[in-house]
């Protein structure tokens, strides 16, 4: 017993011996409703609170499986559906957009193949759901008592090394994006692979993945350090002038997989200002677990059936057999071990909330993404369960609705904030220059090319008609030299 309870039991002794010491008159007052106690049960915590989700898989069931979140599956098939979220109280769920590196070639195609399935449960169910890109389009939603919907990528390998694509993934609706995935991209490490010698590392990130970061700095997407190298993250924590999220990772001094944040990974995330969204997949939140399942000749066995699988059933099309084809055989193989109990998970969520900061924890699922999930723990449906467990280790209700998704809007917002800053600055610096212009003029850039960047970036100094004359006698049409006397920044 902690010494709250001890203190409530106190207080409930003494007041059944004052009741006992009162005229009987005053009796008839007991009647009057309490409202106080019943806020604070774990039903009405949960219900009262913004549940956020940073991580699920469910896309690729959108996709491939034309799976429709109005179909209420069973918890073997799928972790989510729209009457799970009802039942477990969920207000927003970001959607991965999951990249599998077999997709080699084809990464943009297939991301924006999942991108458009998100958005067409979104049309096919607008009375329940709808498309979110901000901390105020959740709230929003959540006032019309609509689910939010939001995407990340999973896997930095999906914007081909491009920048370009990357704000195009941005200007889609993406808000967050994984570094990488479990594979090693071109300019960054993954946790995944770091031991493989086969594979070409970085020492972390090259200067491009220093600039994606950067941009995404400047975009308003948020950096996802979850299954990163060691190395990347810290070099990620250094370059980011915003907070950053693990929107699925656990603790590593508590189960060790490498995936999973070390104490000192997790106090960087305090000095960030981020937050460690737990993973709920049982390899990740159990040791005994993980050991069981990581048994090599086990592993080899389930891989080969995979691969016979795969090999059986191949797409006309040549396009890869997705994890959602053989998710099932996974499945089977995972159920051989025991599921552990659902205090794995909250020891997780409690030793993230005492390393890191009650500020710097929250939930980050990997729904339809795992194999395994902790005892109780079936479906979104369920997450009520892990309020009430938390309720039980003593967390208060304002702690509780921070862990629940609180944290996670703080974080946004300030992703947000630092987006509109940067992107005032950069404005500010890359106004065109007189130079600039006439540099244009002398490789003779089209008319039209000219009045888009004009309008882009505006230009730094006064169209005066001095200007004007000179500029147009070097080949500046008209509505260039109109477009810079509007543009002028102060
Ligand atoms: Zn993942």
């Amino acid at each position: 017993m902690n010494l709250k309870r001890l203190f409530a039991c106190f207080l409930l002794l003494s007041s059944l011996a004052y009741a006992q010491h009162q005229p009987q008159h005053k009796k008839a007052a007991k009647a009057a409703p309490t409202t106080q106690p019943k806020a604070n049960t774990a039903s009405a915590i949960h219900q009262s609170a913004l549940v956020i989700d940073t991580h699920a898989d469910t896309p690729q069931r959108f996709l491939d499986e034309n799976f429709d979140l109005g179909e209420n599956t069973p918890v073997s098939e799928g972790h989510i559906d729209l009457d799970k979220i009802k039942q477990g109280n969920l207000g927003a769920e970001f959607f991965s957009i999951w990249v599998e590196p077999e997709f080699k070639g084809h990464y943009a195609k297939r991301a924006m193949d999942l991108i458009d399935s998100v958005y067409q449960q979104a049309a096919r169910h607008p009375d329940k759901m709808t498309m979110a890109f901000t901390a105020d389009d959740i709230l929003r939603a959540h006032e019309q008592h609509r689910f939010a919907a939001l995407m990340g990528i999973e896997g930095g390998h999906a914007i081909e090394n491009d920048m370009r694509l990357l704000r195009d993934f941005y200007r889609v609706g993406v808000r967050y994006m994984t570094l990488t995935w479990s594979n090693t991209n071109e300019w960054g490490d993954s946790s995944g692979d770091i031991q493989d010698p086969n594979v070409k590392h970085h020492n972390g990130m090259t200067d491009f993945g220093r600039d994606v970061v950067r941009e995404m700095n400047r975009l308003g997407m948020i950096v996802d350090i979850s299954h990163v190298s060691d190395a990347t993250f810290y070099q990620a924590l250094l370059v980011s002038q915003a907070p950053v999220i693990a929107s699925h990772s656990s603790s590593r001094e508590l189960t060790n997989q490498p995936r999973n944040m070390t104490d000192d990974m997790l106090r960087a995330m305090t000095n960030n200002g981020g937050v460690v969204m737990v993973n709920f997949y049982s390899a990740f939140i159990d040791e005994n677990y993980r050991k069981a399942s990581s048994d090599p000749e086990k592993i080899k066995q389930r891989d080969a059936e995979v691969e016979a699988y795969k090999k059986a059933h191949p797409h006309p099309d040549g396009s890869p057999v997705g994890y959602n084809e053989t998710v099932a055989i996974e499945k089977r193989w995972a159920a051989q071990f025991p599921r552990p109990p659902l205090k794995s998970l909250i020891d997780h969520i409690d030793h993230i909330a005492k390393v890191a900061g009650i500020d710097h924890v929250g939930l980050g699922s990997d729904f339809d993404g795992v194999t395994s999930l902790p005892d109780g723990i079936d479906s979104v449906a369920d997450l009520p369960k892990i309020t009430q467990a938390l309720l039980q280790r003593g967390y208060t209700r304002d702690q509780i609705h921070k862990i629940l998704g609180g944290n996670f809007m703080r974080v946004m917002r300030e992703v947000e904030a630092t987006a509109k800053r940067l992107q005032a600055e950069r404005k500010e610096a890359d106004a065109l220059s007189l130079e600039d212009i006439e540099l244009m003029l002398g490789n003779r850039a089209e008319p039209a090319q000219m009045v888009r960047r004009v309008n882009e970036y505006g230009v730094s100094f006064d169209l005066t008609d001095e200007r004007r004359t000179h500029l147009k006698s070097e080949g500046a049409d008209d509505l260039a030299l109109d477009a810079m006397a509007r543009t002028k920044r102060p």
